[in-house]
């Protein structure tokens, strides 16, 4: 007698073996039996010859600070995630450091202030988090953003000895504490003040709890490949296990750097290192217009950098490094004012240019492009997200079909339909892939697109319980039809829901049916190292 008999179903494990047919039995929340049985259930699920497979592990998350105000996320569970690694680029919500505070604060977004922030450390967090109740389950990581910016500020300088070792400190307490690992941003203040050799120094921590070190890497436009080479730097210097974030190669001049950037990450698993990286399968990435500054100009945080916007002379040095310099993210000048979409403003004046490119607003307003671009930013006090579609469809195939790519959301925790125009990645990611990239346009099996979304991400993380359809294994598991399932949401933000996934469960509990959620919250805040076997 199993509490759930999903029955008649076409199962895919998640090792990128091909389907069989069969029944899943669930008992006590895990995977008790699977094969051709018949048995009793408290429940009967016939699943009529659609597909059951893992649940997607999301290792690219930044569900963090939004789960509290979205405890629910619409745009995760629909997809058919089941468990997400937070935390990423650089950013986590704890160690926290009352002094600098108000810097974590704008690092994380500037909504957050309406928090009451009345946690200290990771543990502390996702406890708070816990209570609150969860769909999915969580495998947090910290950001090296976040810990830097407890210990030393904005300050773009190295770390003295006392510095980093308290760093490696609070590495460490967040690693006793069941982190799966660091994560770094090296195109976002205060994580792009950082040298190799202090991420050195973090990653042997890491290295120690046998944790994974996430990183966004320091460019994905004109200095890639150095970029690539720095992360593989680090991790051959420590030997942590390295994953290596939402891998593209932005702007027209790189494209085609991806075989490159592949070749890097075989040479280093030919040697010996563990080294992966993540995707999501979009041509336009989403982040902050202030990123694409040079680093110079955030020094010091938020206020300093709107300080500087309205300074004459810094305004004209600005405009000098955007349009002659290449040594950093410099996005505008590598993507093209062509590519950058605005997707969300912080004051109401601006409102009317959400979803125009900088071009377009340059030529209504007949401004002058630099005048208006500082303009802009010191009114919506930095705080202007955007899409910069700077991928190519080629290398996105060819990044998607490599062995060690897995797949990854690099989104946020959000409503079903938000005001704002979120990046489609928070909500179509896996049936975009399943339904666009397999069914129709073929480029990978649903076996391997199955297993990059499921057994491979949770070998990456240690979680040895989930990932993979076996007896022992917690009850995580979608439920969808191949033939059907398709992403829904795109740039303008007005639809969002995909479509094709009848059931998700978690924890063997069902947490959508027919497409609907169903309002349980079975998720766990994992904790590393407390897997068995
Ligand atoms: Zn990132």
């Amino acid at each position: 007698m199993y509490d759930i008999l999903l029955s008649n179903a076409r199962i895919i494990d998640g090792t990128g073996n091909p389907w069989f047919h069969g029944a899943i039995g669930i008992k006590d929340r895990r995977i008790a039996r699977i094969g051709a049985f018949e048995a009793e259930a408290g429940r009967h699920l016939d699943i009529e010859g659609r597909i059951v497979c893992p649940g997607f592990i999301d290792i690219h998350s930044h569900a963090d600070l939004e789960i509290l105000a979205c405890p629910h996320p619409q745009n995760k569970i629909q997809q058919g995630v089941t468990t997400e690694a937070t935390g990423n680029c650089g950013q986590s919500t704890a160690p926290v450091n009352q002094g600098t505070l108000e810097q974590l604060k704008q690092y994380l977004g500037l909504s957050s202030q309406d928090l009451s922030w009345d946690w200290s450390s990771l543990d502390e967090f996702w406890n708070r988090v816990q209570k609150q109740g969860l769909p999915t389950n969580i495998a947090p990581l910290v950001g090296q953003g976040t810990i830097r910016n407890a210990v030393m500020g904005f300050a773009q300088r190295e770390p003295e000895a006392q510095e980093l070792s308290e760093m490696k400190r609070l590495v460490s307490q967040a690693m006793e504490q069941g982190a799966f690992g660091l994560s770094s941003g090296l195109i976002y203040p205060p994580g792009l003040f950082s040298t190799a050799a202090e991420m050195i120094e973090l990653a042997k921590i890491v290295q120690q709890f046998d944790g994974i070190y996430a990183s966004h890497v320091r460019s994905e436009t004109g200095n890639i490949i150095e970029a690539y080479e720095e992360a593989i730097a680090v991790c051959r210097a420590s030997g942590v296990k390295l994953q290596i974030s939402h891998h593209k190669a932005c702007g027209r001049d790189n494209w085609g750097k991806v075989a490159q950037t592949i070749e890097l990450i075989e040479a280093a698993r030919q040697s010996g290192l563990d080294v992966s990286s993540d995707q999501y399968p979009y041509l336009a990435a989403c982040t902050h217009l202030s990123a694409f500054l040079p680093p110079w100009a955030h020094e010091g945080g938020v206020q300093a950098l709107l300080e500087r916007l309205q300074s004459p002379a810094d305004r004209k040095l600005l405009k000098q490094y955007i349009q002659e310099r290449d040594d950093w993210e410099n996005g505008i000048k590598q993507v093209g004012w062509d590519r950058i979409v605005i997707s969300r403003v912080l004051c109401e004046e601006d409102k009317p240019v959400q979803g125009k490119t900088l071009q377009e607003i340059i030529a209504e307003k007949r401004a002058d492009p630099f005048e208006w671009l500082f303009d802009f930013l010191l009114r919506n006090q930095a705080d202007v997200r955007i899409f910069s579609f700077g991928v190519c469809e080629e290398d996105l195939c060819r990044v998607m079909t490599h062995p060690s790519t897995m797949f990854g959301t690099d989104g946020g925790a959000v409503a079903a339909q938000p005001e704002a125009k979120p990046h489609p990645r928070n909500y179509g990611v896996y049936p975009k892939i399943l339904g666009e990239y397999v069914s129709r346009k073929q480029v990978l099996s649903l076996e391997e697109a199955i297993r990059k979304m499921s057994s491979f991400p949770a070998q990456k993380l240690g979680i040895r319980d989930r990932g993979l359809l076996r007896a022992g294994n917690w009850a995580d598991l979608v439920v969808f039809d191949p033939n059907t399932i398709i992403d829904g949401a795109d740039y303008q933000g007005e639809a969002w829901k995909p479509r094709g996934i009848q059931a998700v469960l978690v924890n063997g509990e069902i947490i959508v049916q027919d497409g609907e959620f169903t309002g349980k919250t079975p998720g766990q805040v994992l904790r590393r190292g407390s897997f068995a076997g």
